[in-house]
């Protein structure tokens, strides 16, 4: 057999294995099961390519995404792989070719979607054909409690019955115990070794703005400033604020694509295969994108609208960096966004027990917005996962927000709420604080009312500040039916007697002028590397034209980033670069020397 190891560097170009990888490998090479659960951009893709690889016979992949298995199937090619895909996009021809491919011995690894694997035809040709392996990829689909159920994927225990001697590995980023229990018992994987690799993206920085009203004008500021050129993804809340802000944006000159449901399936299909082909395209969508995007260098992940739990969160902004290269996670929230929130978890449909599950995910959410500490460590410990110290790549972390005492602003504006009847929300009550002289207060009489007038000293921004982290900690509540009114809780009955003291978070104008990161975009601060960089990004797209796969296929940006960073002089010297393998080296090596011969060194 030949040698993980070798493999890794022959095929793939990479030095070393990511711990766990190489442990994997070696469970499956020597023939035992795998349960692999690993955050995004972990690397679960080489798990089971290399075994089989290394192992005699065809690795089967299931693998639930027909997009999935084409891209990994292109990639896999480009490195010299012998890989085919059988799904249902496909014409009866290809099938046959591939079924006969298969069978005669001639496939590395065949990816396959899950209900064609349980068929008796694919069955019986599984019988006849040497099988190095089964990784059942995206393995939370099995679960029936999870947002990805898919019922065939419940027939994967045939597997384990039909191929008692042929190793089985499962793979999925997203598994808390119950979900891991499920995958275990209904794949029969008892004797599986499980590698749990935690949830941390070390690459992507957490980032939570304050929405000062500005919200385009601070993403707009954040992508020019930060990420120029860059890839990215902007999440809004509805179809109506898509549209909005993709013409904005691209009136402001960035090739920015709306994608929604409401479009036709033919101007989506258009705009994702246009975020992945090229390279500096930013989508603005809904929730609805997302799911089957492997696009390894989407560089920012950017919410106009708050999430509505840390699970969303964390899946959204996952998108971000699964190359490993630095990316950021910037979200802006407002008052706005907790009312808005707010008010439909009390108006949704659900049950009791169901809303007070919304409810709680939504305070985690927003408890995580208004943090003074570091966002990483939250983030983590709410999946049980510890962060020792601090992480030094959020918010929090890089600019540590100061908190101010804000007892006695916050006793006046609960006696606000109460004195006016708990009718009315937040731009009336901050006016009547203020003392404004509007018709609405005088008709009310609220100008006779003791808390007329007593908040003047502060301005309306920072009263929306303290209003919004007021509702986020429970203090002041959203009624279900009417706009925005505001109630008083019963959590803030000690706050109003004078027996608890509250400190805030003290919101900067910093959101606005968002600092540059060095780490949060590849970046060269020579010009002749920049230069260089650029080409060979041009010449990546061009290759990738003649090919017809996305850029990503050919080299990844860690291997341009690499090449611009050691300048090789040679075939020899290329073949250390990251991500360069023998057989990319064969098919690409002279077009990246002469990329590199025409753009020298020069001084500035
Ligand atoms: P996942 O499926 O877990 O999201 P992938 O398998 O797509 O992750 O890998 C994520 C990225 O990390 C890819 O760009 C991949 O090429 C890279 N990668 C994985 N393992 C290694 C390794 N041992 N050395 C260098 N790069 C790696
Ligand atoms: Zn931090």
């Amino acid at each position: 057999m030949p040698d993980a190891l070798h493999t890794l560097r022959a095929v793939f170009g990479y030095e070393q294995f990511r711990p766990p990888q190489d442990e994997v490998v070696a469970t499956l090479v020597e023939g035992g099961d795998a349960l692999v659960v690993m955050p995004t951009g972990g690397g679960k893709s080489l798990c089971f390519q290399i075994p089989a690889l290394v192992r005699p016979g065809t690795g089967v992949v299931v693998s639930p995404l027909i997009a999935l298995m084409q891209d990994q199937v292109a990639a896999l090619r480009q490195a010299g792989v012998r890989a085919a895909a059988l799904h249902s996009a496909l014409d009866g021809a290809t099938v046959r070719k591939v079924e006969q491919q298969f069978l005669a011995g001639a496939l590395d690894l065949l990816y396959v979607a899950p209900e064609r694997l349980v068929t008796e035809r694919m069955q019986e040709l599984l019988s006849r054909t040497p099988i190095a392996l089964f990784a059942i990829d995206e393995a939370h689909c099995v679960s029936q409690w999870g947002h990805d159920f898919r019922p065939e994927y419940l027939q994967l225990s045939l597997l384990a019955q039909y191929f008692p001697n042929v190793p089985r590995i499962a793979l999925t980023a997203t598994a808390d115990a119950r979900t891991r229990a499920e995958i275990l018992h209904r794949l029969q994987l008892q004797d599986a070794r499980i590698f749990l690799c935690g949830f941390d993206r070390p690459n992507i920085r957490y980032r939570i703005t304050q929405d000062n009203g500005k919200a385009r004008e601070q993403l707009l500021q954040f992508i020019n400033d930060e990420h120029p050129g860059d890839t990215g993804i902007v999440y809004c809340l509805s179809r109506k604020r898509v549209e909005e802000i993709a013409l904005w944006l691209t009136a402001r000159g960035l090739a920015a694509l709306p994608y929604h449901a409401g479009l036709t399936p033919d101007v989506r299909q258009r705009h994702q295969t246009r975020f992945l082909n090229e390279d500096s395209i930013i989508i603005v969508a809904t929730i609805a994108f997302g799911m089957g995007i492997d696009k390894p260098n989407v560089r920012f992940v950017a919410h106009l609208n708050l999430p509505k739990s840390i699970e969303a969160y964390y899946q959204e902004t996952g998108r971000a960096g699964r190359d490993g290269l630095p990316a950021d996670a910037w979200l802006s929230y407002g008052l706005n966004d907790v009312i808005t929130l707010r008010q439909w978890v009390e108006a949704s449909e659900a049950d009791e027990r169901h809303k007070q599950i919304e409810r709680q995910k939504l305070d985690a959410m927003l408890g995580l917005c208004e943090l003074t500490t570091c966002r990483r460590q939250a983030l983590l410990a709410y999946f049980g996962d510890t962060l020792p110290t601090p992480c030094g790549n959020c918010d929090t972390c890089l600019e540590p927000p100061a908190s101010w005492d804000a007892t006695a602003p916050a006793q006046k504006l609960l006696s606000c709420v109460l004195r006016t009847g708990q009718r009315f929300g937040a731009v009336y009550l901050i006016d009547v604080l203020r003392g404004a002289l509007n018709e609405r207060i005088q008709h009310n009489g609220h100008h006779a009312l003791s808390t007329y007038g007593i908040g003047k000293d502060l301005d309306a921004t920072i009263w929306r500040s303290v209003i919004r982290q007021l509702i986020a900690r429970g203090f002041l509540g959203v009624d279900a039916e009417q706009h925005g009114t505001l109630y008083v809780t019963q959590l803030a009955k000690p706050l109003l007697r004078g027996e608890l003291s509250l400190a805030l978070r003290h919101d900067t104008s910093r959101g606005t002028k968002s600092r540059p990161s060095p780490r949060g975009k590849v970046s060269f601060t020579l010009a002749h590397e920049q230069r260089l960089w650029e080409a060979l990004r041009s010449r990546r797209r061009r290759l990738a034209e003649a090919q017809g796969v996305p850029p990503y296929v050919i080299f990844h940006d860690a291997t341009l980033a690499d090449i611009v960073a050691k300048r090789p002089q040679s075939l020899a010297e290329l073949a250390h670069i990251t991500g360069i393998g023998e057989h990319k080296l064969t098919q690409f090596g002279s077009d990246v020397l002469e990329v590199l011969h025409d753009h020298p060194v020069t001084a500035g």
